[in-house]
């Protein structure tokens, strides 16, 4: 053991010092049942995610997270100019996904999450020279030896102090936002249970977890300050600059060396007690996302959303209804969730006064599957009354509509906000789609949801229109659009359901149309032989439907001859982009303002710049799902339109209110609809025009313009009627090749016999 006397010049300190025969014993015994209880409780909770689904082991489901993230990038031509960033390891050691929309609580959980790590390497560290190179070097060599000495010593020392200070000041900081009660950390239910509830422990779950790590840092930093009182203050000890710091503070209040060093080692146990206390604390409370995020970011599907599960095909039922249907990848999910409440603000459902909060339904499903598997995560429990489901683990309740209420889950949007927002990568839609299949085989839907899906059963479109009437809006054309079934075409169009049957957005197909007639673009149609993409359909939780509806437009491609799809509709968008791949469509889908903007760079479309002010609303399913944001500003701003962003804009869109089959259902008890909402945000950056490319943003703002009063000063435009007021005509006409003029020649005169 070195001696005190020794330390100063050894440039050390001993790690047990004061510490010795009993008290050491004891010391080593609450490490170790510390120890055990973490990796037996942490076993508890593997075994929970054994209980889920098999998916492939966790390998298996990395490598075809990269393999997905490949796909993705290759698939979109824009995201493959804007990686996922959520996927990626470098975005965990970054923490990015926690600074993404929040820098300040970004830099300050990054100071945590390496001080942290720093912190429990460097007892790592001590562990080592302490507990194994020094016993065994003393067996096998005779005497002990130590490389926590030197150099070593004060390079160690220098970088332990910036980093737990750095740690102390991030957490500080989060600790201190907390109480400036953000909307994000409201933990009010959206879903206003008439039984009442209470949340209290959720919140003292939270303050437990701050404080208790604040505790552990600050008594290692206290003990040192004593350390360096009680021993003299050493020179190299300078190298613990933040322990040096307060012991001069110490000093300064008069503190002498001999009461220094009981306030050392009394500081020391309890430094030593609590850290050890922490360890225990991990597996069983809100600490656990420091071990259950990094792991459910890596695995975190970045098609998620955008390209749906198939149904389980063993299971003898539909949907999700127990336990064991969910994926072990899910479950963790659940675990991983922190309450930030960056999905719950970020949901339009919530927003609008919806019974829907992503956060709720994820700490819903997490109390149930605690429940069902007999652990309680300390002090994160809701009260509620059994008979709402999570507490009774009754077998009689269900989960789709019990445990998760049916007026909740048809709440979705399927905007993919939560998705997005969330910065430990759970994968919100993918379950709500999981539950509403549920639903839907037992038929717990509204009656107009019901007789929309049996529109598409029968005629293959939410209309109920015949197919034979899907091309009726090309009739008063004065050009005949190609039939691309008959004759090769560059780009197939495939018109959606709004777009072709819906009278106020027709008359834009039209429009569309001509301009690319007269731009002598090479286009065609499937004609009646198109249907609805299913993609909503899909989101509704109606799979076999959305097959069907995959059969029967597969075919039809089968009968074209094209080279690309380029589609008015994001929705289709996204499922012939990301879906039906693996039912073998193998053609680029572009968005129109990806082929509009490519054709005015290129010259094809002349215009002349319109010199108008206009903001932008991006469609969830084009910026959020396909990460199509830089093509339509590009179109805008080739059109010479200068866009006013709204501070909701790109992948931070705010939705409609249609996704998801929400345009099918009753919204009238929502206390504002999303599309009234993001109007008013139009309204506030002061400009008098609204731009969309999507045909259901058309009607849905269109309407909202009205119902918010709106109507007269804001006009909302879909890109083509910009583009229409900006083509340049002269020149497309000047390119026109001159009528052939066609002499017909005089009829030769055959001589006759009567010459
Ligand atoms: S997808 Fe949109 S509507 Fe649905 S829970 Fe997430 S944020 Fe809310
Ligand atoms: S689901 Fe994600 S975004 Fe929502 S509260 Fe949990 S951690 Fe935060």
């Amino acid at each position: 053991m070195r001696g005190a006397s020794a330390l100063a010049v050894e440039q050390t300190r001993e790690v047990f010092a004061g510490v010795h025969g009993a008290a050491k014993v004891l010391f080593y015994v609450l490490a170790a049942v510390a120890t055990l209880a973490f990796a037996a409780y942490a076993w508890k909770r593997v075994q929970k995610y054994r209980r889920g689904r098999a998916i492939g082991r966790l390998r298996e489901v990395w490598e075809q997270t990269r393999r997905r993230e490949k796909e993705l990038v290759a698939a979109g031509r824009q995201l493959a100019r804007s990686r996922p960033l959520q996927t990626s390891i470098s975005a965990i050691a970054a923490n990015s996904t926690v600074a993404k929309r929040d820098r300040a609580t970004g830099v300050a959980h990054f100071l945590v999450f390496w001080g942290f790590i720093t912190l429990f390497v460097g007892t790592v560290i001590l562990t080592i020279d302490e507990d194994i190179l020094a016993p065994v070097t003393d067996l096998v060599i005779g005497h002990p030896i130590h490389f926590f000495h030197g150099p070593f010593y004060l390079g160690y020392s220098v970088v332990l102090d910036v980093m737990g200070l750095g740690a102390i000041g991030g957490l500080a900081y989060l600790i201190g936002r907390r109480y400036t009660h953000p909307p994000q950390l409201d933990y009010t239910r959206a879903e206003k249970p008439e039984e009442g509830y209470s949340r209290s422990a959720l919140k003292k779950g939270d303050a437990l977890f701050a404080w208790f790590l604040m505790a552990v840092l600050v008594t290692g930093f206290v003990q040192e300050g004593y350390r360096i009182v009680a021993t003299g203050f050493p020179s190299f000890e300078l190298w613990s600059p933040v322990g040096w710091v307060l012991a001069k503070v110490f000093s300064g209040l008069g503190l002498g060396a001999a009461t220094a060093e009981d306030l050392r080692l009394a500081t020391w146990w309890a430094h030593a007690i609590m850290a050890l206390g922490f360890v225990v604390y991990i597996p069983i409370s809100k600490a656990m996302h420091m071990v259950v995020d990094a792991a459910n970011l890596a695995v975190h599907d970045p098609a998620s959303a955008r390209r749906l599960p198939k149904p389980v095909p063993e299971a003898d039922h539909v949907g999700y209804r127990t336990l064991a249907d969910f994926t072990w990848k899910e479950l963790v999910d659940l675990d991983a969730c922190t309450k930030c409440g960056r999905c719950h603000v970020a949901c339009p459902a919530q927003v609008a006064g919806g019974p829907l909060s992503p956060r709720d339904l994820v700490l819903d499903l997490r109390q149930w599957v605690d429940n069902q598997s007999g652990l309680h995560t300390l002090l994160d429990w809701e009260d509620r009354p059994a008979a709402t489901g999570p507490l009774s683990g009754n077998g009689d309740t269900k989960l789709a509509g019990d445990v998760i209420k049916e007026k909740t889950l048809w709440a979705c949007t399927t905007c993919m906000a939560c998705v997005e927002a969330c910065p430990v990568g759970i994968e919100h839609v993918s379950t709500i789609v999981q539950l509403r299949r549920s639903l839907v085989d037992e038929g717990q839907m509204e009656a107009t949801l019901q007789d929309t899906l049996q529109n598409f059963a029968t005629q293959g479109n939410s209309f109920g229109k015949s197919s034979r009437q899907r091309a009726r809006w090309t009739k008063e054309l004065d050009f005949k659009i190609k039939d691309a079934r008959k004759e090769p075409v560059q780009y197939l169009w495939f018109v959606g359901d709004f777009a072709a049957f819906d009278e106020r957005v027709a008359g834009l197909s039209r429009t569309l149309a001509t301009i690319l007639n007269e731009a002598g673009v090479d286009f065609g149609l499937l004609y009646e032989d198109e249907r609805n993409s299913g993609n909503d359909v899909r989101r509704v939780g109606e799979e076999g439907l959305f097959e069907m509806l995959v059969e029967q437009n597969m075919a039809a491609f089968d009968k074209a001859e094209f080279t690309e799809i380029v589609t008015t509709d994001p929705h289709s968008l996204n499922t012939l982009r990301n879906e039906y791949p693996e039912f073998g469509l193998d053609k680029p889908v572009l968005h129109y303002t990806e082929l509009l903007a490519s054709l005015i760079e290129d010259g094809t479309i002349p215009v002349k710049p319109l010199g108008r002010t206009v903001t932008y609303h991006d469609p969830c399913y084009l910026a959020r799902y396909n990460r199509v944001t830089d093509a339509p500003r590009r179109l805008l701003s080739a059109l010479g339109c200068s866009v006013a962003e709204m501070p909701r804009n790109k992948d931070n869109t705010f939705c409609c209110g249609a996704g998801g089959g929400r345009i099918w259902m009753d919204d009238s008890n929502l206390a504002e609809r999303p599309s009234e909402n993001r109007i008013k945000e139009a309204v506030s950056i002061g400009v008098d025009t609204f731009v969309v490319a999507c045909p259901k943003d058309m009607t849905m703002y269109t309407d909202a313009a009205k119902t918010t009063g709106n109507e007269e000063t804001m006009a909302v435009l879909d890109v083509v009627q910009l583009l229409d007021a900006a083509l340049d005509r002269e020149t497309l006409a000047a390119r026109r090749p001159a009528p052939v003029e066609v002499t017909v020649p005089e009829p030769a005169v055959e001589p006759t016999a009567l010459d």
